[in-house]
């Protein structure tokens, strides 16, 4: 059924070049393959997963059930469009400020029990230091990726998860410039543990939240 329906999907496209060249006036119809490609997905019917392309595992990577009952579709896509969504530059990006506030947050809580003055406190608050430069960086590259993205993904910057999206994200760079403050203006010692400790609590929340909300957008593709 998928390669069959994969086909029917082909079909379109190789049937409009002759029809263009006999007719001028289809000439630059919106199916013209330079402009639109066909952006073949396949979808399982049981739990709504849905993966690029029309090659599929042997069960559902989502629910693990049979995948000879996955259905194909098509989305009309503008080739600009599906080569910016294929490079992923959000997806990939936006992995590091989380894993950069975890790892604040952790290393914080190690500190805590270890000796600042000893020679593995004094890496730990080199290292603390170190990655305090690189998230707020992390976190303006994960932004600007992601409003790439969703101009490719749904067309739009301005709906209402997105705008609560790019709130968090405001202040989460807010956060993580006030522990990089803490962490870089003054000596890391035992009064800056605790607010630097909840600074990197905050900034995993936020985290968190950004990560949840970004997976809901992650099949999101609005057609053409
Ligand atoms: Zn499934």
């Amino acid at each position: 059924v998928r390669k069959r329906n994969a086909r029917q999907g082909q079909a379109p496209a190789t049937d409009a070049a002759p029809s263009s060249e006999a007719d001028n006036s289809t000439m630059k119809s919106p199916a013209s393959p330079t402009k639109t490609s066909f952006k073949l997905r396949v979808r399982c019917p049981v739990c709504g997963f849905t993966q690029a392309g029309t090659r599929t595992p042997k069960t559902c990577p989502a629910c693990g059930s049979s995948s000879e009952h996955f259905e194909s579709f098509e989305v009309p896509i503008a080739a600009r469009r599906s080569r910016l969504l294929a490079l992923r530059l959000h997806p990939i990006s936006s992995h590091a400020a989380p894993a950069f506030s975890a790892t604040l947050l952790l290393l914080t809580a190690v500190l805590a029990l270890a000796d600042a003055a000893a020679a593995f406190g004094v890496a730990l608050i080199g290292t603390i230091q170190v990655l305090s430069v690189l998230l707020p960086i992390s976190i303006i590259v994960a932004a600007a990726t992601g409003l790439i993205d969703a101009q490719a993904r749904v067309k739009r910057r301005t709906t209402r998860l997105l705008i609560r999206k790019l709130a968090v994200s405001a202040l989460f760079l807010a956060l993580s410039f006030a522990a990089g403050a803490l962490a870089l203006l003054k000596p890391f010692d035992s009064a800056t543990l605790l607010p630097y400790g909840v600074l990197m609590a905050l900034c995993s929340a936020c985290a968190l939240y950004l990560g949840r909300s970004g997976s809901q957008l992650r099949n999101a593709l609005v057609p053409e």
